[in-house]
């Protein structure tokens, strides 16, 4: 309880979240997800899946405010959470993997936005990179400051896109998401379904799933993803006051399942 009562009083939480969000809008344009995509979907760096969850214990997540809880510990809760629903066994190792994209920062650097001190290319809400921003993002006061939307290649609603290409073919802001999912999907003998790899694109792309926006880009079938996403969206919400985790103690429930849908060997990066 004390945990909470300190975390909803600092203001300067708050700050950090906010200051990281204007970042975020001023970097993230349509040439930096490029080179993000150049530079860091690579597949040539080894790292086990529980090494990667540890190495979570060491990020503190500057868009999440609430500081105190290690990452590891929200990654388990929510797949703790999607087992106590009795749901499959692939959900759960969605729900225990799907924000491991951020070991991005055992690589990653200040200039690109994802290293401890500078996060705003690895966490938070994303949107969609070369069309016009919607007022549905979080501080949509920053939005203005994105160079794209003073160029004409970008700044219209449908921008470098047509209308109805779809989820698929949309560029999002560069981050966790996008980062595991890409690496996943490289990875030989991955057997995670489809709707799991929807649930770790999509999770953190608030505009569309929980705002509505970008109407015009989507097309019919786009509405099964949202239903995925809106089913997992639950289990990634968690409360600050609940129950913490050993992860050595869940291995043993936990690697058989990752066994089934990632194989044995290191996954890479
Ligand atoms: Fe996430
Ligand atoms: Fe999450």
């Amino acid at each position: 309880m004390e945990k909470t009562f300190r975390n909803y009083e600092a203001p300067d939480v708050k700050t950090a979240v906010r200051e990281h969000y204007r970042k975020m809008r001023r970097n993230q344009t349509y040439e930096y997800v490029q080179r993000m995509h150049k530079k860091y979907l690579t597949y040539d760096k080894p790292l086990g899946l529980w090494d990667a969850m540890e190495s979570l214990n060491r990020l503190i997540d500057v868009s999440d405010p609430d500081l105190d809880l290690p990452n590891v510990q929200h990654l388990i809760q929510s797949a703790e959470a999607i087992r106590a629903d009795n749901r499959p066994d692939w959900m759960q190792l969605v729900g225990l993997i799907h924000d491991l994209g951020k070991a991005m920062f055992l690589w990653g650097c200040d200039a690109d936005g994802t290293s401890q001190a500078e996060q705003w290319g690895m966490v938070g809400d994303v949107f969609v990179v070369g069309c016009a921003l919607p007022d549905s993002c979080v501080y949509p006061e920053f939005n203005t400051l994105n160079p794209d939307m003073q160029d004409k290649r970008y700044n219209t609603e449908l921008g470098r896109y047509e209308a109805g290409c779809g989820l698929d073919a949309l560029e999002l802001a560069w981050g966790h998401d996008e980062y595991l999912y890409q690496v996943l999907k490289h990875h030989k003998g991955n057997k995670i379904p489809e709707a799991g790899m929807v649930m770790i694109r999509y999770h953190s792309f608030y505009p569309w799933h929980s705002g509505g926006s970008y109407s015009r880009l989507l097309k019919d079938s786009d509405a099964r993803y949202l239903e995925w996403i809106r089913d997992f969206n639950r289990y990634d919400l968690y409360t600050k006051c609940t129950q913490t985790y050993e992860l050595e103690a869940l291995r043993s429930h936990y690697e058989p399942i990752a066994e089934k849908y990632l194989g044995k060997g290191p996954i890479y990066w």
